[in-house]
């Protein structure tokens, strides 16, 4: 749809005399008018110039008039092109036949100058109308999307928010359960991470987050989830998983954060992470409490001394 210019009307007519009065009077409305005598033509014309409306002729030589819209609807980059048939028929069954083949209006032949300009200014405001629904419909189809991308989502680290996580656990403990396979949950948690905000300030704390959530993400395998539980506490989903790959897992994650410099303004910087690492046992019905024995298990390293993982 041509918004900031004349809209462009293709007028098919294989008699020159009707398509000189019909070019005639809508140029001089100022439409951009694209007159052509033949069917193949006009599909051609249609597919090249995209008018924003189409006057069509019905017996031509060539092809006519229905073929020619019967094509044009059938056709994506074409479909939406208002089609108004000008006939010389006027029996009742060849103007619904114009309909069927997806013409919008019909006009007969000799028609009235005001009549065709009525109807070419409605199906020109119908089509652009519609367009612009089309066009609001996508925009609200891209920011619902968007939207529901954020809200699994957390914001500062990048990896999944906690009832995103939730969400996933529960459903990775249900096929767990339904195939009898092994699910682990680990929890970490970045060791006397206040002094890094007390002694760097928060917005170097956050960017200390992100990094350690990054890190621990790019090492775990794409079956495998990381999800933000709580301030500078992460959780991981390892589906298929016993307790001890998992501890080998937490075990690599740990000495990849404690070789990390995090790079930031205030200098490099380096942190420790603890572990808690716990697998499904037959009794676990639900995922808070795989997540409760990881916690419990998180704070056993904690009081080991951090830099560590422990498992249960
Ligand atoms: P521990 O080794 O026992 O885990 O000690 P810790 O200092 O890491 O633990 P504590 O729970 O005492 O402190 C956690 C700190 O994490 C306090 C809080 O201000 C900080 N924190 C939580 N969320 C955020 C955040 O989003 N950004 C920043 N910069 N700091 C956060
Ligand atoms: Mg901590
Ligand atoms: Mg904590």
């Amino acid at each position: 749809m041509s918004n900031h210019h004349s809209p462009v009307i293709l007028i098919v007519d294989d008699t020159p005399v009707n398509l000189l009065l019909l070019t005639q009077l809508l140029a001089g409305q100022g439409y951009d008018v694209r007159p052509v005598t033949q069917g193949t033509v006009a599909l051609a014309a249609a597919r090249t110039i995209r008018p924003d409306l189409i006057l069509l002729d019905i017996r031509m030589p060539d092809i006519d008039g229905y073929a020619v819209c019967q094509e044009l609807k059938a056709d994506p980059e074409t479909s939406h092109i208002p089609v108004i048939f000008v006939s010389a028929l006027d029996d009742t069954d060849d103007k619904v036949r114009a309909f069927e083949c997806g013409g919008v209006d019909y006009v007969t032949k000799p028609f009235q100058p005001a009549e065709v300009l009525a109807r070419v200014r409605t199906h020109l405001a119908l089509a652009q109308a519609r367009a612009a629904l089309e066009m609001a419909n996508h925009e609200l189809q891209q920011a619902l999307a968007r939207e529901a991308a954020l809200a699994r989502i957390d914001w500062l680290t990048g990896v999944y928010n906690r009832s995103h996580f939730y969400e996933l656990a529960t459903h990775e403990l249900a096929i767990a359960i339904r195939y009898d396979q092994p699910l682990a949950i680990c929890m970490f948690d970045i060791d006397h991470f206040k002094q890094v905000n007390d002694r760097y300030g928060h917005l170097i704390g956050d960017q200390v987050l992100r990094a350690v959530a990054q890190t621990v993400a790019r090492q775990i395998r794409a079956a495998d989830c990381i999800g933000r539980f709580g301030g500078e506490e992460f959780i991981l989903l390892l589906p298929n998983t016993n307790v001890t790959s998992a501890l080998l897992l937490a075990e690599r994650l740990r000495m990849a954060i404690a070789g990390l410099y995090i790079n930031t303004e205030k200098g490099e910087i380096r942190v420790t992470i603890s572990g808690g690492v716990t697998e499904r046992q037959p009794a676990d019905t639900l995922i808070e409490r795989l997540i409760d024995r990881a916690d419990q298990a998180l704070y056993a390293a904690k009081r080991q001394g951090r830099n560590c993982v422990v498992g249960v």
